[in-house]
């Protein structure tokens, strides 16, 4: 861990002070008309650097670069074996890198420099190992027809994959998306989030350094309605994978139907976490408290209702309260920090706003409710008692460090109250009867459940939505579906 005063690695510095370009076909380029635009210190609100920022030419020649990397030349001709032993060097270089790219989340992100460096990059480093392990294991059928014919299937790559990512864990959603579809043999253009470009673009020269043909991995930084709408409108792209809020997936998903796109989803959520009248009280409430404010509540999968049975609902409230107040935040370079800023001023608007709604709505601020520091887009952890389904913070996705406590009194009538939304990314249920836990996890219509934990992933265990939280599963090897096309081959032996 870097000691304070936060010193800037000299790999960081010289990447912060160079040009910071599009990654296109092997080389780092600026955009066609040199523009370029800002990504912000979060924790100062001081431009932190100028990126290339990628046009519909851009993306264009993204397209055509991963085109031919995939049709032609070194990436089609490498076996499979080939192909994993890439993907594991350039695990490897990021496990190398890691302070460095520590250093950037942190700076680009907000996020703590000791979170980003015992999560963020080591679950990058680890979801590219599993997927390397995957590329030799990419499985077709044969069919008993008859005697006369030969029926078989080969899992084939899809073709140019275009990736947009949100601003989350930056490294980590690049790596669950490149993860699979480097492995099945696909080429990517890939769009990090406008907010935090700077740890993906960090990573291009490692792609290069780990025997990446030009063309596999294109980067184009850039903003949704341009660079990513240029990846989702392109008749050259084969599929579309995104990360993102459930308005612009809807959008993704309109768009892609022109062009009759392959296309996975993993949107928003309102996920319930729920405190069941046996649960031990000692692992639910730190258990809820770190389901919503890890990565300050800015996590698709957040605990944000946190359902509380009527018995213990007052002991909860003050527990999780005394937490939130406990927590110190402050720039994610600062050692001591447990909590940074939101990543941009939006999203810090965003959350006071739902915060006053809140309010205004007769919900029990118990905690936070404010800024808490003068500069930097901070929101101090929140707590809401008294909560009632109706409420704007009940219904809506707040991507901040806020929760809903709600009060139950029946398991039946919980379960019906959990599910009553549009979403169904994640879910949480504490109980000391693992037969409960069980009826429970199979009741609530979400990807994901916890038992007595939540916020648990591993890059073996698919992760997506029911409802209006995705299409499609990522990680585990369900992932690989989303970058096949299945073929099915006749052969007469008459
Ligand atoms: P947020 O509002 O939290 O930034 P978004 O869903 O808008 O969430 O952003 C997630 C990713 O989607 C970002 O990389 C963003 O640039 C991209 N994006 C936003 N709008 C579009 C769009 N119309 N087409 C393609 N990508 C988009």
């Amino acid at each position: 861990m870097l000691t304070a005063p936060f010193e800037l690695k000299p790999k960081v510095k010289a990447f912060l002070d160079g040009d910071i370009e599009l990654f296109i076909n092997g080389e780092f380029v600026p955009s066609i008309n040199r523009q370029t635009f800002e990504t912000y210190n979060p924790a100062t609100e001081e431009v932190l650097a100028y990126v290339s920022e990628a046009q519909e030419e851009d993306v264009d020649q993204a397209v055509k670069a991963a085109r031919e990397a995939f049709e032609h030349g070194a990436w089609p001709d490498l076996s499979a074996a080939e192909r994993a032993h890439i993907i594991y060097k350039l695990a490897d270089l990021i496990e190398q890198n890691k302070e460095e790219l520590a250093q950037l989340e942190a700076l680009d992100n907000g996020k703590p420099y000791h979170i980003a460096l015992e999560d963020d990059i080591p679950q990058t480093v680890e979801h590219y190992r599993y997927y390397a392990g995957w590329a030799t294991k990419i499985l077709g059928q044969t069919f008993p027809i008859s005697k006369d014919y030969l029926n078989f299937t080969r899992h084939e790559p899809i073709g140019v994959v275009g990736q947009i990512i949100p601003w989350n864990y930056p490294l980590v959603m690049s790596a669950w998306k490149m993860g699979a579809a480097l492995a099945t043999g696909c080429t990517v253009v890939l769009k990090p989030a406008e907010q935090t470009p700077l740890s993906l673009l960090y990573t291009a020269r490692l792609f290069k350094e780990a025997g990446f043909p030009p063309g596999v991995v294109n980067f184009v930084p850039g903003f949704g309605n341009k660079a990513g709408a240029a990846i989702v409108n392109h008749i050259d792209v084969d599929k579309v994978a995104f990360t993102g809020s459930t308005t612009t997936g809807k959008y993704i998903m309109r768009q892609a139907a022109e062009t009759i796109k392959n296309v996975t989803l993993e949107l928003g959520g309102k996920s319930p976490n729920i405190i069941l009248e046996d649960a031990d009280l000692s692992e639910a409430i730190p258990g809820a408290f770190n389901g919503i404010m890890y990565n300050h509540g800015q996590n698709c999968s957040a605990g944000s209702r946190v359902f509380v049975h009527r018995k213990h609902y007052e002991t909860v409230v003050a527990e999780l309260a005394k937490m939130a107040e406990q927590v110190k935040i402050g720039p994610g370079t600062e050692a001591a920090t447990e909590m940074g800023p939101l990543v941009s001023k939006k999203q810090q608007e965003r959350v006071l706003n739902y915060i006053e709604k809140g309010k205004a709505e007769g919900a029990r601020l118990a905690a936070g409710g404010v800024k808490g520091i003068g500069q930097g887009y901070f929101v101090r952890p929140t707590v809401f008692a008294d909560v009632t389904d109706d409420m704007t913070i009940a219904k809506e996705e707040i991507f901040g460090p806020v929760v809903s406590v709600l009060v139950f009194d029946t398991i039946e009538e919980v379960i019906k109250r959990a599910n009553n939304t549009p979403y169904g990314l994640a879910a949480g249920v504490w109980t000391e009867s693992m037969k409960t836990g069980h009826k429970v996890a199979n009741k609530l219509k979400a990807g994901t459940v916890w038992i007595n934990d939540y916020n648990l992933e591993d890059a073996a265990a698919p992760f997506g939505g029911y409802k209006q939280s995705g299409i499609g599963r990522e990680m585990g090897s369900y992932a690989l579906d989303n970058y096949t096309e299945v073929k099915s081959v006749w052969v007469n032996i008459k």
